[in-house]
């Protein structure tokens, strides 16, 4: 607690703004101090300090609310050191809504001080510019590729500013075509119904393999699956870094779309927009014009595996001879409190083995756009993973979120590891597609 004593003493930090912060910070009184969070927390095993700590943070945020320390640039480095993870929540006794609290304080913050967000430019560039519109995300990409070239990186590398080649190293690597996903793929027996699915703001560029194999899996039990070209993002990153309206007014174009879909639910492979997507009726809570609509389409949401065990499917017939070792998305796993059912899916198709993987409830780091803001303890997370990977040598790293998988998979290629980084629905449309003996 003496690093935190050390902290500027009040300030210009204004009062809370908006009232979805001020119960955010009501709900922070819940804390009852008990530090049972700190071991699980990833800030604080790698740096062992209380600030970096949940109960730390927590301590922090009240501090500033209560106006007793300002909204200095130190405070602020240590709210976006937090990987809004969730880990805290899940062993939390007192059912501290952490995620919430960090969200609303972010954006409190962040409009105290403009100026202040970690990660700079490329991190306004990418939730202002980018993520809202596909058009110029896919051209984005695109020169992404271009970059990629390797005559063409070897020269451009070294001109990059020294935080940018550190970066550099983290960028997914971006397929020869940029794939498209049909507006409509019929059910291919018996039709059940109708699902909507995520597009993504890049899984559909990145990994097209996933989006197309949760598209394939779900059409194969019967689900006829509507893909809406809008919106472009669901609006999660914009929540995780405290960027509320942004959020609000994508998850208003998000429900729209559902609702125009003619869905019954919306099935999604993407741990955190989930997540978030589950939490809409919070989110628009104090809009009356839509808190009844955000209700209702949060509780039309579901991870695709949940999805699947829910409603039941087919298990594959055919084997997949493959070690397999599921790490868990913390959006999937202590944000939305999915962790059965991947590893039902999994243990469903025949040949496979699934592997234990020690710490899969700890975060690989990347965290939305984590990498951006905070990219050495991004790395050294990673790093954590890719030594564990270097042991259990799966033949798949298993994973339920676009951002981990492309984590993971630089991580794995960086060390030259043979194990494939996957979404647990490609696996089984590959049971399904495997040959016949
Ligand atoms: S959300 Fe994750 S990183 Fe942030 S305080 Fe909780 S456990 Fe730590
Ligand atoms: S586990 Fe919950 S109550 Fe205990 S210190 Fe952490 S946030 Fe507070």
């Amino acid at each position: 607690m003496a690093e935190i004593a050390a902290l500027p003493r009040p300030g210009p930090a204004g009062p809370i703004d908006s009232p979805d912060a001020l119960l955010a910070y009501e709900r922070s009184l819940d804390c009852v101090h008990c530090g049972l969070c700190l071991p699980k927390c990833p800030t604080y095993l790698l740096t062992g300090r209380e600030p970096s700590s949940p109960r730390g943070r927590i301590y922090l945020m009240r501090s500033w609310a209560e106006g007793r320390i300002a909204a200095s640039e130190r405070l602020s480095a240590e709210l976006d050191f937090c990987l809004v993870c969730r880990a805290c929540e899940t062993v939390c006794p007192a059912g501290v809504r952490f995620g919430e609290m960090m969200e609303h304080a972010r954006d409190e913050i962040g409009r105290a001080r403009p100026d202040r967000a970690a990660g700079g430019f490329p991190r306004r560039f990418l939730l202002h510019f980018l993520l809202p519109s596909r058009s110029r995300m896919r051209r984005a990409l695109a020169l992404l590729r271009l970059y990629s070239f390797p005559p063409l990186r070897a020269l451009l590398r070294p001109l990059l500013p020294k935080e940018l080649r550190r970066r550099e190293a983290l960028l997914p690597r971006v397929p020869a075509r940029l794939a498209r996903l049909p507006e409509l793929t019929p059910a291919q027996v018996g039709r059940r119904g109708r699902v909507a699915i995520l597009r993504g703001c890049v899984t559909e560029s990145l990994l097209p393999e996933t989006t197309r194999a949760t598209a394939a899996v779900l059409a194969r039990n019967g689900w006829e699956v509507v893909a809406p070209e809008e919106p472009p993002c669901c609006g999660a990153l914009h929540a995780h870094f405290g960027e509320i309206e942004r959020a609000q007014a994508l998850a208003k174009a998000t429900i729209a779309a559902y609702e125009a879909s003619g869905a019954e639910t919306m099935v999604v492979d993407s741990a955190g927009c989930g997540s978030v997507m589950k939490e809409y009726g919070a989110l628009l809570a104090r809009d009356p014009a839509w808190k009844g609509r955000a209700v209702y389409f949060a509780s039309r949401v579901r991870d695709v595996c949940e999805f699947l065990v829910e409603r039941g499917f087919e298990p594959p017939a055919r084997e997949l001879r493959a070690r397999v070792a599921y790490a868990d998305a913390c959006h999937l796993l202590h944000a939305q409190r999915v962790s059965s059912p991947p590893r039902e899916v999994l243990r469903s198709i025949p040949g496979l083995t699934l592997v234990p993987l020690p710490e899969t409830e700890l975060c690989c780091g990347a965290a939305g756009i984590y990498t951006i803001t905070n990219p050495e303890t991004s790395r050294a997370l990673l790093d954590r993973k890719v030594e564990i990977l270097r042991k259990v040598r799966p033949d798949y790293l298993a994973n339920g979120n676009p951002g981990c998988l492309l984590h993971y998979a630089a991580g794995l290629r960086g060390e030259g590891l043979p194990t494939n980084a996957v979404h647990p629905v490609e696996l089984l449309a590959k049971a399904y597609e495997a040959p016949g003996r």
